[in-house]
């Protein structure tokens, strides 16, 4: 069976669209417009709906396509009281499923619950597997990347995507839809194209959305001309490397005055003493060479900018290894770690005494990091790393 639907008017809907192929296979959840100022991956989605719509495409499995914030997306705006995108801490969405939404609910509380909702339905994985992509833009120009949790099975995925990754960057923010949905088991990556109303953004988008389908085995890797998509986001990358892990985060608050020098974007090489920002204790210098990233929603928040470092393939078979064997569990008898009380997978790692096991050390066995205060480190092993949940 074969079912095409795309909506016609302005963004009010949730459903972008839905495309069922006419054999069972995975399903692929998109969101689109988690910002409301970001409508190029609904555009690139919409392209690819049509095209599947002409049924000459062999597409096995479904795809569904979600608006996220539908009221800002009426606006053009990022968001109307807050980010949605930062609203799906298991203690927000826990929270909402007890409320019902009403007149004085904040405009992205309603929408979170909506969509929330909406997800009950859709994220029933299909026959041969779960994937979600989260298709956003940036407010600077920049080269596109791809971001995701760093479980086997999301580098897996994302290793069909010739773009940049970007590894250690989400767990920056709290309660993305990103971080939520791959807690419950589902493959997941998120994508951002280039600056916001750049029609390029909406060719990288679209490129991104049909290799992550022949990634999700959903098309076959000659059932569509594919050729242009992956030269286009190869010469988008600019040559960048294939992975990149964030080392380092620099935090401001208002009083700093952190001014970034003019001139830099994201991705851009920096070697080791380049000048890059200034705040009042005087000039801020680059501690080693890496790869700059600016904040993503710049101008706001309390991220000045991040470091990043090449990740060679060594290390990435390395914590392949530590995983499938399971070598996490030796993490507890370090010195300085212990198992949390409460919370299960989760260490408590007092960095005074475990000075030698830094943040790289936890995330090459599939740690994330979830708070850090004073000398204590909360680190939980990613759920769902090797094998899905059903
Ligand atoms: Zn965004």
């Amino acid at each position: 069976m074969t079912l095409s639907v795309v909506a016609e008017s302005e963004v009010v809907t949730r459903l972008v669209g839905r495309h069922v192929g006419r054999k069972p296979g995975p399903k692929l959840l998109v969101t689109t417009l988690m910002h409301g100022n970001e409508p190029a991956g609904r555009d690139a989605a919409s392209r690819v709906l049509a095209r599947l719509s002409q049924g000459d495409v062999d597409l096995s499995g479904e795809l569904v396509v979600l608006v996220g914030n539908t009221r800002a997306s009426q606006s053009h705006v990022r968001f109307v009281d807050k980010d949605l995108n930062r609203q799906f801490t298991p203690e927000r969405v826990d929270h909402l499923r007890r409320s019902s939404p009403s007149q004085r609910m904040e405009s992205e509380d309603i929408d979170a619950w909506e969509l929330l909702q909406v997800l009950d339905e859709e994220l029933r994985p299909g026959e041969e597997g779960a994937y979600f992509l989260d298709l956003h833009t940036t407010s600077a120009p920049g080269i596109p990347f791809v971001l995701f949790g760093d479980t086997l099975r999301n580098r897996k995925w994302a290793e069909s995507i010739p773009l940049t990754k970007i590894l250690g960057l989400e767990e920056q923010l709290d309660g993305t839809l990103l971080e939520h949905i791959g807690s419950t088991g589902w493959v997941t990556l998120g994508c951002e194209g280039g600056q916001h109303d750049d029609p390029v953004a909406v060719d990288n988008l679209e490129a991104v959305l049909w290799l992550a389908m022949v990634g999700a085995g959903m098309i076959p890797e000659d059932a569509h001309d594919l050729g242009p998509s992956r030269r286009r986001l190869e010469s988008a990358r600019s040559g960048r490397p294939p992975i990149i892990e964030v080392r380092y985060r620099h935090p401001i608050t208002p009083r700093d005055q952190f001014r970034m020098r003019p001139g830099f974007t994201s991705l851009d090489p920096v070697d080791t003493g380049t000048l890059l920002a200034m705040d009042v204790e005087g000039e801020i210098r680059a501690r080693w060479d890496g790869w700059l990233l600016m904040p993503l929603y710049q101008g706001q928040g309390s991220d000045g900018f991040f470091l990043a470092s090449q990740v060679k393939p060594f290390w990435l078979e390395l914590s392949a290894v530590l995983r499938r064997l399971r070598l996490d569990t030796l993490l507890r008898i370090l010195p300085g770690v212990s198992a949390h009380p409460d919370r299960p997978a989760t260490l408590v790692v007092d960095t005074k005494v475990a000075r030698i096991f830094p943040l790289e050390i936890f995330h090459l066995f599939g740690y994330r990091k979830l708070r850090s205060q004073g000398h204590v480190l909360l680190v939980s092993r990613r759920l769902h790393d090797l094998t899905p949940p059903w």
